[in-house]
């Protein structure tokens, strides 16, 4: 590469969302080229779609939802939402936590197409002792009858109890939940999935966290929800009830979140961009605080080459990205060296059929409540997208779970695994071993960066990189950042403006900074 090139160039470590919209967003936006570097062997990072034999999983569960009006039309600017027969000539109304947004026809491409999002319903429930709860959850008939007449008294004396005594000072995520819930309801529904998702008890979490991500939920609103029903006007029809509030709708490529990164991917080669897959950074080159290379090795060969770079957008890990730049403070060695990461499994299982009475439940995802199984949520495909199954008479499911890297979970056998998600299935009794027809395991490293270890000193990290005049950090593990991919995509969008001359990095910062989470306990 020559020095001319490498002054208009910008070196990308990471094809996943924020990778590949700092690469196509520099094509649109300016004559500097990106040279993407993918460690993997396809697009997407974790919001890729992996394709088992026609199959397609789609890690975690994406919903494409943006409080952004920028991320909605880049979205179906790359994937055109699929028309909607009921809602042909009318502007489209979907509604996801608590926000809204319109699609307007002229935006709609027909249904058949396959190059399209599509408009899809969201229905996830709750299994707790082997029953259906609303998620979340509702102070309902349901509700009572699942959990008893003797077990709500305790539940609602419990919560009595919280309001009269709260626990002083609310230090942690276990005293949050106890003082909005009562002790009763916190040990029934929050402790135990809380703590499979982040493997550490509520006790070791700030109440901080809680404030940021658990808000919104409360038992006095849903008294007060349930309390109101018998009084609601008449003029409230049960479909205007469900058109302004309960149901809930989020575009979904038809063939899953990979989908749209990989026509990206398309997008930035056809207009001159460079996508490398197989090709890892492995070592970043900087004289001062201006990085002038980075080597990458071609994980197919091994062989590590040098490529100079004008600009430099990381979406690596903060812990790698620190590690190779070595920097003298070590201070801001060790704490990124302790950021901490939660990773995931996911197992896929295709079926025959399900139990109980043999039908597929109607659901996006279930929460598994369950303490005598390790599972955390089982996705239902097909109700993502059909097309996600390559045999519509089959039920293609995902089951995910929570784990540490090296683990007992992580470090089980792909056979043993499937045997052992399968059984997990039986115990609870949704499935029976017989009905699997096939499976296949993804294990996502650092698919969460925990807000735990040394991240409460993680400023010190950032204001290090700050003094970089070429480096751009961006994404999810690339900022340590509970990031969407709406987030990670704004970011990359603000590297770019960055790197135009537009502004200075801290707009890139304060993305996903300060408002709640999206993703809310939908995504945990
Ligand atoms: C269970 C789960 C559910 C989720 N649900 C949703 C949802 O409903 N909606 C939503 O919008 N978001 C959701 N997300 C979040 C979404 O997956 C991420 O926000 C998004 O993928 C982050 O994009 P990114 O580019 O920042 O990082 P990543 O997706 O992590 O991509 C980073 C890429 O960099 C590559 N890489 C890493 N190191 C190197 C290296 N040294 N050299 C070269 N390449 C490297 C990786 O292989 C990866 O492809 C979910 C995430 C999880 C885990």
């Amino acid at each position: 590469m020559t020095a001319g090139m490498c002054a208009k160039s910008a070196v990308i470590a990471g094809a996943g969302p924020a990778g590949l919209t700092a690469a196509l967003e520099l094509l649109r936006r300016s004559d500097v080229k990106p040279i993407v570097f993918e460690a993997d062997g396809q697009v997407g990072g974790n919001s890729k779609t992996v394709n088992y034999r026609g199959n397609r999983l789609d890690l975690g569960g994406h919903r494409f939802f943006s409080k952004s009006d920028w991320v909605m039309r880049w979205w179906q600017d790359i994937l055109p939402v699929a028309e909607d027969k009921a809602h042909a000539a009318s502007p489209l109304r979907i509604s996801y936590q608590g926000q809204t947004r319109d699609i307007a026809p002229a935006g709609r491409e027909p249904l058949g197409s396959d190059a399209v999002m599509l408009i899809r319903r969201r229905l996830s429930r709750i299994f707790y002792r082997r029953r259906f709860f609303d998620y979340p959850l509702k102070l309902n008939p349901n509700t009572l009858k699942n959990m008893g007449l003797i077990e709500s008294l305790h539940i609602g004396l419990s919560y009595g109890r919280a309001q009269v005594m709260p626990r002083s000072p609310e230090s942690t995520l276990e005293d949050f939940f106890i003082n909005r819930f009562g002790e009763r309801l916190y040990r029934t529904f929050f402790k135990d999935y809380t703590e499979k998702v982040w493997g550490v008890p509520c006790r070791q979490i700030s109440a901080e966290w809680g404030a940021q991500r658990i808000k919104g939920l409360s038992v006095r609103k849903a008294l007060a929800h349930a309390a109101a029903s018998p009084f609601r006007p008449a003029s409230h029809t049960p479909q205007q009830r469900v058109e302004t509030s309960l149901i809930e709708r989020f575009l979904y490529p038809k063939f899953g979140p990979g989908q749209m990164w990989e026509e990206v991917a398309r997008q930035v080669a056809l207009r001159g961009g460079e996508v490398h897959l197989n090709h890892r950074v492995v070592g970043v080159e900087h004289a001062g605080f201006k990085v002038s290379a980075v080597q990458v090795r071609d994980e197919s060969t091994g062989e590590v080459r040098r490529v100079a770079c004008g600009q430099f957008i990381s979406t690596m890990p903060v812990r790698n990205l620190i590690a190779f730049l070595g920097p003298e403070d070590p201070q801001v060695a060790r704490i990124a060296a302790g950021l901490p990461y939660r990773d995931f499994i996911t197992a896929g299982l295709l079926l025959r059929r399900m139990k109980p009475g043999n039908g597929m439940p109607p659901d996006n995802w279930i929460y598994i409540q369950d303490r005598d199984v390790r599972i955390g949520r089982l996705q239902v495909f097909n109700n993502w997208s059909p097309a996600m199954v390559a045999d519509p008479r089959t039920i293609w499911l995902g089951l995910e779970y929570f784990c540490r890297e090296a683990d007992d979970l992580w470090s089980m056998r792909d056979a043993d695994f499937l045997d052992f998600a399968a059984r997990e299935l039986e115990t609870i009794g949704l499935n029976d071993r017989n009905e699997v027809l096939d499976g296949t395991v993804v294990r996502v490293p650092k698919a969460y960066p925990a807000y735990f270890g040394t991240y409460a000193e993680f400023g010190r990290v950032r204001a290090y990189l700050d003094q970089f005049s070429n480096l751009y950090p961006v994404g999810r593990n690339g900022m340590h950042r509970y990031n969407n991919q709406d987030h990670s995509m704004l970011a990359a969008s603000s590297a770019v403006h960055c790197i135009l001359g537009g502004g200075g990095k801290s707009g890139i910062w304060r993305i996903n900074a300060e408002e709640a989470y999206h993703e809310e306990i939908s995504e945990s």
